[in-house]
């Protein structure tokens, strides 16, 4: 079983269902890799997997264990979370606090969540939390103001306390976003070692599908908060069956492309019926108005033919 097991999860608003039907399971030492562009319900569904939600938007599922522990409302993930499972915010800069030092905001977690009331203790796990996220000089860093931190120093500052209660579980939504491609390729190293050392089941929400292949043992294309293919990393994007994923593919950035896949993604009250994909879909037949299941890792009625 793995660390997360979740089953038909659900996410919605008063008026429209933004996630359906998202079923995953998380691995120690593996890593899961969620891509879509925007507006296809990858955010949502992690904030939905640790109770993190705004308001006005709710969750439900299936069936949801984490850590061997049966979740059956929102509420119960509450006592987990920072613990069990840790997210780390989108945007590493936001998430500090202007005026707190380094070693304040990691003594926080280390506090109030992770329960160490000696400062001694605190201390000696604050430095080694910054060396394990790469940084060599922890004392000096401990004291630092997040404005004395460049992007990627914020970005690692925040994973250390992310990580300060020992989570099993992380997720980490477009990580890589806001770094040039130095600074990237170390993130995306860092994640990986990190996921292999700790045993952690790591879930790397990402647009970016270079950064996808790049750290991923497995990866779900989410289109319009719909499945629409999963499997292996080296399996889906050696050969992709979805049309949806072979346009995203096709559209690759990083591979020269500019091939830039026509149309865009409906907006939620604007979903047609049956295939959410069929209006740009070149492979589009009658039967599309029904709504594809999920089979053998793809949710198409015509899926590409495995090269
Ligand atoms: S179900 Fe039909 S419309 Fe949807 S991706 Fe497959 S072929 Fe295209």
């Amino acid at each position: 079983m793995g660390l997360v097991e979740l089953e038909a999860l659900e996410v919605r608003t008063s008026d429209a269902v933004v996630v359906e039907g998202l079923s995953l399971s998380l691995e120690a030492h593996r890593i899961l890799a969620v891509v879509g562009e925007s507006g296809s319900g990858k955010t949502v569904s992690a904030l939905a997997l640790c109770g993190l939600l705004p308001g006005g938007v709710t969750a439900r599922w299936r069936a949801l264990t984490i850590a061997g522990t049966p979740i059956a409302t929102t509420a119960d993930l509450a006592p987990l979370r920072g613990r069990a499972i840790a997210a780390m915010p989108q945007d590493a800069s936001a998430a500090l606090d202007p005026l707190m030092r380094v070693g304040s905001l990691i003594d926080e977690v280390l506090e109030h969540v992770a329960g160490l009331t000696s400062e001694g203790e605190r201390a000696t796990r604050r430095r080694s939390l910054l060396i394990e996220v790469g940084f060599s000089e922890p004392s000096a860093v401990e004291r630092l103001f997040p404005h004395q931190l460049s992007g990627g120093m914020r970005q690692r500052a925040v994973l250390a306390a992310t990580l300060a209660a020992n989570p099993s579980v992380l997720l980490v939504d477009e990580p890589t976003t806001a770094l040039d491609a130095a600074l990237r390729t170390n993130a995306l190293a860092l994640f990986r070692e990190l996921a292999q050392r700790r045993g952690l089941a790591l879930l790397f929400i990402t647009h970016d599908l270079a950064a996808a292949e790049a750290i991923a043992d497995d990866v779900i294309v989410l289109y319009a908060g719909r499945v629409a293919e999963a499997g292996a990393v080296a399996k889906v994007f050696g050969a992709p069956r979805h049309p949806y994923t072979a346009g995203l593919l096709a559209a690759r950035l990083d591979r020269g492309s500019s091939k830039a896949m026509a149309g865009s993604i409906p907006a939620l009250g604007e979903r047609p019926v049956g295939c959410r994909f069929r209006p740009r879909c070149a492979r589009a037949s009658p039967a599309c108005t029904e709504q594809p299941t999920l089979s053998s890792g793809v949710a198409c009625h015509h899926p590409l033919e495995p090269s």
